[in-house]
């Protein structure tokens, strides 16, 4: 069994609609993939509809978080598995963080028109194409500009990872956990460990958010040196969570393909297993 538990479409800052995504992810051999867009499950019906036989969807999503408990707070990403879209506290915290991301959005536009970068907020809204608005969709525009060459090269420092950096409002980690638990859902820490990515978290956290219900750890992630898997896979031994592994497909906005990390079967066979929802499988 091959398993992909983390993916991105056109429904947050994928390249690739829902419907092409499930298609692309049975051509690479996948019999499980996860649709796990940034504070959305918009993708779901979309994936749903278009899903090849023998694939199996694993509905989710990326919730955009934050630890408060060190100053300045650390941004952090929890992947929520077969939650209950239509909770009601869930669905309003992920359109709290999307209307937040709008207005974030339009004030990094309105910096680069300030520094004379011919950028538009209408542009911006029409690469994100009604899906949840991120920084690879600015990123669109300053490589249409010319001043970059890919989206990578965006994310450098003097530019959106530094010099444009507006922050948004997420979600506060412990209040997202429970919002998954709640909703019925199974929570993994996506890529703990990335430094690449920017500042992590202290273990110790791990430790809090384990004892609050968190299910499992991304070990397996393009953004995990080998040293960062390995300690991740400790940590999880030590707290008893289940360990994933996933792509984190983001179409042409990144170069890693699908299926690049997998799951282990038996870690995808507890994750659903601990799932209370109506989305179990
Ligand atoms: P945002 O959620 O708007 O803060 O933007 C973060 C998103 O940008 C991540 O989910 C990635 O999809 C993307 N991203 C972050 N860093 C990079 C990078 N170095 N290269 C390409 N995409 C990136
Ligand atoms: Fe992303
Ligand atoms: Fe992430
Ligand atoms: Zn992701």
């Amino acid at each position: 069994m091959r398993i992909d538990l983390h993916t991105h479409s056109t429904a947050s800052d994928g390249t690739v609609p829902p419907a092409e995504l499930m298609v692309a992810a049975a051509a690479a051999g996948l019999d499980v993939v996860a649709l796990t867009d940034h504070d959305t499950t918009a993708g779901w019906a979309r994936a749903a509809a278009a899903l090849p036989p023998g694939l199996v969807l694993v509905p989710g999503l990326e919730m955009s978080c934050r630890w408060f408990g060190v100053s300045p707070s650390i941004p952090l990403h929890l992947l929520g598995y077969l939650v209950d879209p239509d909770h009601a506290d869930l669905a309003a915290e992920l359109a709290r963080v999307r209307s937040s991301r709008l207005r974030r959005a339009e004030r990094i536009v309105d910096r680069l028109r300030a520094d004379g970068f011919d950028v538009s907020w209408d542009e911006v809204r029409r690469y994100a194409d009604g899906g949840t608005v991120g920084r690879p969709h600015i990123a669109n525009a300053l490589i249409r500009l010319g001043v970059v060459r890919t989206t990578a090269e965006a994310f450098r420092p003097e530019w959106l990872g530094e010099r444009y950096r507006v922050p948004k409002e997420d979600t506060d980690v412990f209040a997202g956990l429970g919002l998954i638990r709640a909703a019925g859902g199974v929570a993994v820490f996506a890529h703990p460990r990335a430094t690449r990515r920017g500042r992590i978290v202290p273990d110790e956290l791990i430790v809090e958010l384990a004892a609050a219900g968190l299910a499992g750890l991304e070990a397996d992630h393009p953004d995990h040196s080998p040293d960062e898997r390995a300690h991740v896979r400790g940590l999880a031994a030590d707290l008893d969570l289940l360990v994933t592994g996933s792509s984190d497909f983001h179409g042409s906005h990144k170069t890693v393909a699908l299926g690049a990390e997998t799951t282990a079967p038996e870690a995808y066979e507890r994750l659903v297993a601990l799932a209370a929802g109506s989305w179990r499988l």
